[in-house]
């Protein structure tokens, strides 16, 4: 027994071990081609060691050719356990487990059955080893397993710059791995190069294997980045597309099948051109500002969407769209702007309101002049300021006979007597002159800067106006009011002396016959110029006491 059959004995103990670490490793890509290369291997070595130890050539002939199953499989399996590693699960996708073990049994059989056709082993070289010239058969299986091995190293390499730290490192232990068959290999058949005097290719597969088992140890081979790679893609919640110009889907993720327009057969197919998201295809809407949205009315939902433009070999132009379900935060979004709409407009009323309240706080609803209580306000400033040069004149107009028409016309006509007046007193009001309702049909008005001749004169404007009124209901009943008018500051000085004067004038007018004015402190009708400075209502009740329309 030569020293290489105990090394190759050990050798396969270990593969045993990988073998059993990798079936009892978490799902992960690569981890069932890896296994099956490993037993590969196992088969291959186990060949190797039976042939080492056969005395007979027919033995040793045998073992060389049942080591052909280990010999196909291994490199075919090593090859897809990388490619699946790497992330190039599609490639391994299509060239199923099945497929490489049916390679491998063809293989093996096509060298079990070498003696009848001889297209492996032409003949036997050297009877001691033995070793044999080869067939076009050897030269194919041969290529193709170098083409195997060189399009998953080279596959795997592209990945390198894509991968994390750690994957990075099982990667690189990986691919140095599967130079060491390869070098081996091709330096025992271009240059004769043996190890115990053999085919030193075994032995490194077996150091591939080694590998492996270090990966695994050291690096978290089949338990860390590229178990998530895989299945984060499949579970996540958030649709993810891969898209063409052409708007053909390159990849989805399951999420991504719910979608309008989307279905598990969606892949490879177009999207047809009114589909929503087909405006990310065009190159300009890839990158604008914010995130986009994009609603699925079908589905009642509205998702916000990522848009990555993709480079893949060299091909520009495909992007990856993640799509992330929005609805809700749309939705509190737009109920929220509702409520702030709907807070903006209860504002705007309660503003109005105010506005209104206030303005009812110094107006009359009746015929909109200021009230009394503006009155107090706003006249007590004026007359303070008045002056022998520019005196205030304070008048106050009472309706001759109102009461009569209420009592024959109705109070609705009545009321429309002192809109009509109001508007007659307010219209012809200049500057800063103003009218308001003193109270039942008397109305206060007071112009700053006016003596006795230009009172007088705007009162006979008045009169004129309410003479030839347009009253339908009073067509034949002549209008006229009394006025009692009180210069500030021969008056007085204070809203409360003038108030009372211009009473005292208007009593006189009243008592004088009506549908006149009187000014405070000029002589009339035997009353002395100061007249009795009683209070509005005794004025009032007295004049009353003497009326008589004529
Ligand atoms: P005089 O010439 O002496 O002033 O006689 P008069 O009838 O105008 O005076 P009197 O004080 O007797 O009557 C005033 C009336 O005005 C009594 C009241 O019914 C009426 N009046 C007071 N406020 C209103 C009102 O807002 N609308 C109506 N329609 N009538 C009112
Ligand atoms: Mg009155
Ligand atoms: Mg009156």
């Amino acid at each position: 027994m030569s020293l290489s059959t105990p090394i190759l004995f050990v050798i396969a103990m270990l593969a045993v071990v990988v073998v059993g670490r990798i079936i009892t490793s978490p799902e992960a890509p690569g981890r069932v081609a890896f296994a099956l290369a490993a037993v590969a291997s196992i088969w291959w070595i186990a060949m190797v060691v039976l042939r080492l130890n056969s005395a007979e050539l027919p033995d040793k002939v045998l073992f060389s050719r049942l080591a052909w199953f280990g010999i196909v499989a291994t490199p075919l399996f090593w090859s897809a356990g990388l490619l699946d590693h790497a992330g190039f699960s599609q490639v391994t996708r299509r060239m199923p487990v099945a497929i490489m073990l049916a390679a491998s049994m063809i293989g093996g059989i096509l060298a079990l059955t070498d003696g009848y056709h001889q297209w492996i082993y032409t003949g036997i070289v050297n009877e001691e080893r033995p070793s044999f010239s080869h067939g076009w058969l050897f030269y194919v299986l041969l290529g193709t397993m170098y083409l195997c091995m060189l399009l998953a190293c080279l596959l795997s390499i592209s990945q390198l710059k894509r991968s994390s730290r750690l994957h990075r490192r099982q990667m690189v232990a990986l691919l140095v791995a599967t130079c060491a068959p390869w070098a081996c290999n091709a330096a025992f058949h271009l240059f004769g190069f043996r190890l115990f005097n053999d085919d030193p290719t075994p032995f490194a597969f077996s150091a591939t294997v080694l590998a492996v088992l270090l990966a695994q140890h050291r690096g978290k081979l089949f338990i860390a980045p590229p178990i998530a790679r895989d299945i984060i893609f499949s579970i996540l919640p958030d649709p993810i597309v891969v898209l063409e110009p052409s708007g053909l889907v390159l990849e989805t993720n399951p999420a991504a099948e719910k979608l309008t327009g989307f279905g598990v057969e969606t892949v490879g197919t177009k999207l047809p051109s009114n589909h929503p998201l087909m405006d990310f295809v065009a190159p300009d809407r890839r990158d604008g500002a914010g995130k986009p949205i994009v609603h699925f009315d079908a589905m009642e939902k509205v998702f916000e969407v990522s848009v990555q433009p993709l480079e893949h070999w060299g091909r520009k132009g495909n992007v990856m769209l993640v799509l992330r379900d929005v609805t809700a935060r749309e939705a509190a979004q737009k109920s929220l702007s509702d409520a702030g709409e709907a807070l903006k407009l209860r504002l705007e009323e309660n503003l109005r309101l105010q506005e209104k309240l206030e303005q009812q706080a110094f107006q009359d609803h009746l015929t909109g002049l200021f009230n009394r209580r503006h009155a107090s306000t706003v006249i007590p400033p004026l007359l303070s300021d008045a002056s022998e040069d520019e005196p205030v004149s304070l008048i106050i107009l009472d309706l001759d006979y109102f009461k009569q028409v209420n009592d024959r016309h109705g109070h609705d006509v009545g009321d429309k007597v002192l809109s009509v007046f109001a508007m007659i007193l307010s219209d012809n009001l200049q500057g800063a002159e103003m009218a308001f309702r003193h109270g039942g049909e008397e109305f206060l008005v007071v112009l700053p800067s006016t003596g006795r001749d230009r009172a007088l004169e705007r009162c006979a404007r008045w009169r004129r106006a309410l003479a030839t009124h347009s009253i339908a209901e009073l067509r034949d009943t002549p209008l006229s009011f009394s006025a009692g008018i009180a210069l500030a500051p021969h008056a007085g000085a204070s809203l409360a002396e003038c108030t009372k004067a211009a009473d005292v004038a208007l009593y006189r007018a009243k008592i004088s016959g009506r549908n006149t004015d009187v000014i405070w402190g000029e002589h009339l009708g035997g009353i002395g110029p100061e007249g009795p400075m009683e209070d509005g209502d005794a004025v009032d009740r007295r004049a009353r006491r003497g009326r008589a329309r004529p």
